[in-house]
């Protein structure tokens, strides 16, 4: 590739090169075949190469003999859009594949598209545009907005529909290829009015061991490894997809993960919960006997042992993350937590002991059953947690944010008044030293708005987005009723 002569150009592209240059390959990956797909994954880069699944699937696409699959991210200031891997510009592929794991994530699908020159809506793309499909998380329980967008949606686990897009994903014609995908199991294709609702989902992670093929410094786990060790979860918290609905979960084998672990001595544990690992005893044996540095995503406080979290600070982890959800054993049980209240106590012990000096607790607010105490609860639970002798402790506060495919599914989110006279009680509730965050109730409004629009809503909020240059939040809550 040429490098471009304009200046803004010529920034990009010197961007993505950066990128590039910070990274590592862990395996090699063929990019040959005829049909350009672009795997574009809808924030900045950091963001992508901290989600497994980036280049998990960067490398599954590639294993496809007809695909070569070239990796790009949404960044503001970019607009030309080279790939990572040969710098090739966008405008040079078929298929544009967006992995949606997250409801935000879909402004900035919007947002690239208009400034690519892509109609948002399917209905109004021609022949001379991309193909534009999702995969990704929220496949599962799709959100009617993505049906009215993408023109493929692949519902699932992506292992799961290897074999069938095997025969598919060849150099064909627009229509071709998207009467071919209409033919599949699992996969929606809206402009030929084929809507699937069902995911197809992989019997186990075995078949092709999720681990990532590149790694970089830029990453949230920088330069490690990432090996996903659980898919699903055992749990089923309410108001969570992952447990409500992804059953059941599925387990690396021991074997393969004690093999990984003797090639890779630096690697970051993908989990919804890694004290669920059935086997994590051996694998700390592993660990500690061939020197590998390692990171965990997430922890179950019930799970903890002092063992575990002693090699985990051992290793440099400064912060010890939790999530209590709440704070009183009633909302706890609203939300089918599974957690009591000594078990919290002895979570927090256990951290202290085990050396670390930081934690950080995850609560919930803006469910209806709760009440003032439950609220200042909140505060008396960082206060504790301050006396077992942490010198810093972070409370992360998010409202509910009811979700199809949750047990919660069919509530609504509280107003914003309300969660803004909750957020003041619990900020009221805080000890001084204590660090609070709060995730901005529009946000969390414009989430749920994403996630539960029904099409006649989904369809106007699409027009407000295709509108305006800067569609703002009120803009959006104008057209949304419940
Ligand atoms: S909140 Fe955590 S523990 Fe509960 S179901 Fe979801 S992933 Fe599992």
């Amino acid at each position: 590739m040429r490098r471009p002569r304009s200046k803004r150009l010529f920034t990009e592209y010197q961007q993505i090169k950066k990128y590039s240059e910070s990274e590592i390959s862990v395996e090699n990956i063929n990019l040959e075949g005829d049909l350009r797909v672009a795997l574009i994954f809808p924030n900045t880069y950091d963001v992508a190469m901290s989600s497994l699944s980036f280049s998990y699937v960067w490398k599954l696409l590639n294993g496809l003999p007809k695909v070569r699959c070239e990796r790009f991210v949404v960044e503001n200031e970019f607009s030309k859009f080279y790939s990572l891997d040969s710098f090739t510009p966008l405008d040079e592929f078929k298929i544009w594949a967006f992995p949606i794991h997250f409801e935000l994530d879909l402004i900035n699908v919007f947002d690239f598209l208009k400034k690519r020159s892509v109609a948002i809506s399917w209905e109004k793309r021609s022949d001379n545009d991309p193909i534009i499909l999702f995969g990704g998380a929220l496949t599962y329980h799709t959100p009617e907005m993505l049906f009215l967008v993408a023109d493929v949606l692949i519902h699932g686990d992506l292992e799961e529909h290897l074999r069938s897009l095997k025969d598919v994903l060849v150099p064909q014609t627009r229509d071709k290829l998207l009467a071919h995908f209409s033919k599949l199991k699992g996969i929606s294709v809206p402009p030929l009015n084929k809507l699937e609702t069902e995911p197809l989902v992989a019997g186990d992670i075995n078949t092709y061991p999720p681990v990532s093929p590149v790694i970089s410094s830029r990453a949230q786990f920088s330069n490690k490894v990432l090996i996903e060790i659980e898919r699903g979860c055992v749990w089923d918290c309410n108001f969570c997809e992952l447990g409500a609905s992804r059953k059941p979960a599925r387990f690396l084998d021991l074997a393969i993960l004690k093999d990984l672990l003797r090639i890779h001595k630096n690697v970051g544990l993908i989990a919804s919960n890694v004290t669920d690992y059935p086997f994590l005893n051996e694998v700390l044996s592993v660990i500690e006997k061939n020197n590998v540095h390692f990171s965990v995503s997430s922890l179950r406080i019930n799970k903890l042992r002092k063992r575990f979290l002693s090699v985990l600070h051992s290793q440099g982890q400064q912060t010890f993350t939790i999530a209590p959800e709440a704070a009183t054993q009633r909302i706890r049980d609203v939300l089918k937590k599974g957690i009591k209240d000594d078990e919290i106590d002895s979570a927090l012990f256990l951290g202290k002991e085990a050396g670390f000096s930081n934690v950080k607790m995850y609560f919930i607010y803006g469910i209806q059953e709760e009440n003032e105490q439950d609220l200042v609860a909140i505060g008396d639970l960082v206060e504790k947690a301050l006396k077992v002798g942490y010198k810093s402790v972070i409370a992360s506060l998010n409202p509910l944010i009811p979700k199809k495919g949750t047990a919660f599914s069919t509530r609504t989110i509280q107003s914003l008044q309300d969660l803004r006279r909750k957020m003041t009680l619990i900020r009221k509730s805080m000890p001084r030293q204590a660090k609070v965050k709060f995730e901005p109730p529009r946000k969390a409004y414009l989430q749920y708005i994403l996630n539960q629009a029904d099409f006649s809503t989904a369809f106007e909020v699409l027009r407000l987005f295709e509108r305006n240059e800067n569609c703002r939040f009120s803009d959006v809550l104008s057209v949304f009723k419940h």
